[in-house]
Parts: structure tokens; C-alpha cells; sequence
């Protein structure tokens, strides 16, 4: 019968927390919750974001990747990508990316989805 086992939990608890000694429950596997923080990309992106801005405003969004040509993409499936990396204001300086072949351009992938995340209120 489990009449002994909640009393034994109890008793490991109350050990746990009196001497704050973790290792009665060492191998236990608790749910790790995993939040994606990019850091980084402040400052920058405040004109980052202001240029995609202008740059959808003039070349609108298409969905269709500059580079593999795989269209009907959209959301974060397809990006904008600076030649450059200079943002600069200048519409041949920008092209359309899938988000792979952006990855693959030039590897600021999780830099680029963080503008995104934030103007969709993410
Ligand atoms: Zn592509």
C-alpha cells in the first residue's frame, strides 16, 4: 500500500527546504523553459526597422526570394537584405531573401527576426 510515500516526499521536502540541500532530487528532470533573448540589436535597429519601413513603402513586399526564386513567402519567411549593411536609403542596395538564403548571405538571421518580433508586438 502507498500509505508510507507521501509521508517519506513530505519528510524530503521539508529536509530540502530546512538545509537548502538540492541533491535529494539530483537526476530529476524538471521542465526547462527556454526564452530566446536577443540582446543586442538595440540602437542599431531603431534605423534598421525605420529603413525596412522605407524600403516596403517603395518596393512594397514581394514574396518571392531574389536568390532561389521560391515565392509565396511571407511573415518571417522572407526578408529584406542589405548589400551593403549600411542601410543605407538606397532602394538597389536592398533585395528580397527567403529567410535561408538570407541566413546563408549573411548569417543575421536571429539579428533580423528580433525588429520583426518587436513590430508585431512579440
Ligand atoms: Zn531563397
Amino acid at each position: 500500500m502507498p500509505t508510507g510515500i507521501y509521508k517519506r516526499t513530505e519528510y524530503h521536502t521539508a529536509t530540502y527546504f530546512k538545509k537548502g540541500q538540492p541533491s535529494w532530487n539530483k537526476g530529476i528532470k524538471t521542465p526547462q523553459i527556454q526564452s530566446e533573448k536577443h540582446g543586442n540589436w538595440k540602437g542599431k535597429d531603431v534605423s534598421y526597422v525605420g529603413m525596412h519601413m522605407w524600403v516596403a513603402r517603395h518596393l512594397g513586399k514581394p514574396d518571392t526570394c531574389e536568390e532561389c526564386g521560391k515565392s509565396g513567402l511571407k511573415g518571417r519567411q522572407i526578408h529584406w537584405a542589405n548589400k551593403s549593411g549600411e542601410y543605407k536609403r538606397d532602394l538597389s542596395d536592398w533585395l528580397r531573401l527567403c529567410a535561408k538564403c538570407h541566413m546563408e548571405y549573411d548569417g543575421t538571421y536571429p539579428y533580423l527576426v528580433a525588429p520583426y518580433n518587436q513590430a508585431h508586438g512579440k
